[in-house]
């Protein structure tokens, strides 16, 4: 039996002693900044001459790591290990292998502090998001290691009187985790120990830009007693191992987060059946967002504009849950689009490594950089610049926060991904005419409603098409266990990550018939 599960709190970094220890974290491990990481493959240490240079977003002079490369060779080992291990790893019992989950958890918080500096390196987090992707690790482990032990037995069903009917779960083989660089921990944790602890064995191929916390998420597994080759550590490039693994005939399923157009691509792939496959793949895949908030004209105000600014620049717009579009009824759109730009004014941007008081630090990386921009340029075209629109990347990757004013709802800032800090506003007539606009693109993500109005939130329950819909406060920072993550339509599988039937995706279900 375990404690019931509760989401793992958020550090306030203004208690001098909290951030003493961040700052004693961030030197720790400016001390190993610049380390040669080698790829991890049934426990074996390989380390090749090929590396990603990791390099700190806010500061790119500067590497966090070099990073083992695989080659095909290397991903066909470790496919043929991850093979094997599944044939041991499936008959461990679900307890032992929950086990694992709690001491790596146990592990993660004692050491808290320290995997948050490793995002503000690699990733460019401020300190706080910092420490709620590192929470949010925490709270994958806990709670689908709880989840696992509520599904060892199975469901109950009938059985007649000459009988005796089972109905249980077992894993499906080996899968291929391909995590992204914006929850760079929590998600690269989370989509790998989800079909872990149901039985599975693992393909890990990081992001290419933070490989060097999956790292330390793998020595974490070893130290909490996973058996070597049940999580191989394999970062490679799309183009040399990413269709590879996709394509693999012992590939059982793709477990999948980023962009919509990998995405898509992984998804068509994994539909082919290859010479020598036995089964029809599954995709599990969480892709991109356009997300709406919302403003009725009986709302608070205040609230509307602070929940915008803070879900479109919260880690500088790079969440598929951020706000990119703000519909608000026209009764209320000038204040509240005053109010925003007002707050947004005050946002600071620089790095955060050394310093807390910044409250955006840089974009990913020059790519992300460059498509930011551009998208800001569109911006101008299709809409008023009302603040930002600037860029700097001479040391790090720095984007202003930028608010474009009445923007056309079929246009391109409307319409398309950005993953930056930039965020469209658009006016509507009535709340009708602001659903409608809300539910008018390829995704269906997150999605806020601001209003007073009960009758208007009852009204989106049923017609705001997302899979994470929030009622008065922003659409971001979703928590495991109590909103399940994931969205509708091009926005990926319709699977929920930190929810309760998350796990299914990764086990199939067994029926025995015992007759007497
Ligand atoms: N779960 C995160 C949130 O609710 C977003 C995850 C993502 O960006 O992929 O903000």
């Amino acid at each position: 039996m375990v404690v019931p599960y509760t989401h793992e709190p958020f550090t306030d970094f203004t208690v001098e002693e909290n951030r003493k220890e961040m700052e004693a974290a961030l030197k720790l491990v400016s001390g190993e900044l610049g380390k040669e990481y080698p790829l991890i493959i049934g426990g074996e240490r390989v380390m090749t001459d090929d590396k990603f240079v990791s390099e700190n977003p806010a500061n790119h002079k500067e590497v966090v790591g070099y990073v083992s490369k695989a080659t095909r060779e290397h991903a066909e080992k470790a496919h043929r290990i991850a093979d094997e291990t599944f044939e041991t790893w499936k008959k461990w019992k679900v307890e032992s292998r929950a086990n694992v989950l709690f001491r790596a958890s146990a592990m993660i918080r004692r050491r808290k502090h320290e995997f948050s500096a490793y995002l503000v390196y690699e990733a460019g987090k401020p300190w706080k998001e910092a420490d709620a992707d590192t929470a949010e690790a925490i709270d994958f482990l806990e709670y689908y290691a709880r989840q696992i032990l509520r599904l060892k037995d199975g469901m109950p069903i009938n059985s007649r009187d000459i009988e005796d009917n089972q109905f249980r779960y077992i894993p499906l083989g080996v899968g291929v985790t391909i995590s992204p660089w914006n929850f760079a921990f929590a998600i690269m944790a989370g989509t790998v120990v989800g079909p872990m602890v149901a039985g599975n064995t693992i393909l890990l191929k990081p992001a290419s830009t933070t490989p060097v916390i999956a790292y330390k998420f793998m020595e974490v597994l070893e130290e909490a007693g996973m058996p070597a080759g049940v999580v191989n550590y394999i970062p490679g490039s799309g183009s040399e191992i990413g269709d590879f693994l996709v394509d693999h005939p012992r590939t059982r399923f793709v477990n999948f987060t980023g962009s919509r157009d990998v995405g898509v691509r992984i998804y068509e792939r994994a539909a082919k059946v290859q010479e020598g496959q036995k089964w029809l793949k599954r995709v599990i895949a969480e892709m991109g967002g356009k997300d709406t908030i919302v403003v009725d004209k009986d709302s608070d105000l205040e609230l509307a504009a602070e929940a915008i600014v803070m879900s479109a620049f919260g880690f500088s717009g790079q969440k598929c849950s951020a706000c990119s579009r703000a519909v608000i009824h026209e009764d209320v759109y000038d204040e509240v689009l005053e109010r925003s730009v007002e707050k947004t004014k005050e946002l600071t941007v620089g790095a955060t490594f050394n310093d807390n008081s910044n409250f955006m630090g840089p974009v990913n990386d020059k790519a992300a950089f460059d498509k930011v921009m551009k998208y800001v340029e569109i911006g101008k075209e299709e809409g008023r610049l009302m603040t930002g629109g600037e860029g700097d990347a001479s040391e790090g990757y720095f984007v202003q926060p930028t608010i474009v004013a009445d923007v056309d709802p079929k246009a391109r800032l409307m319409q398309e991904e950005i993953f930056g800090p930039v965020v469209a506003f658009t006016k509507a007539k009535d709340f009708d005419h602001a659903l409608e606009i809300a539910n008018n693109t390829d995704y269906g993500l997150t999605g806020a409603v601001i209003s007073n109005n009960r009758a208007r939130l009852e009204q989106a329950r049923e017609d705001f098409h997302v899979g994470n819909l929030y009622f008065n406060r922003g659409c971001t920072a979703a928590i495991v266990g109590y909103q399940p993550f994931g969205g509708f339509n091009m926005s990926g599988t319709d699977s929920k990550a930190g929810g309760p039937d998350y796990l299914l995706h990764f086990l199939q279900p067994k029926t025995v018939t015992d007759q007497f």
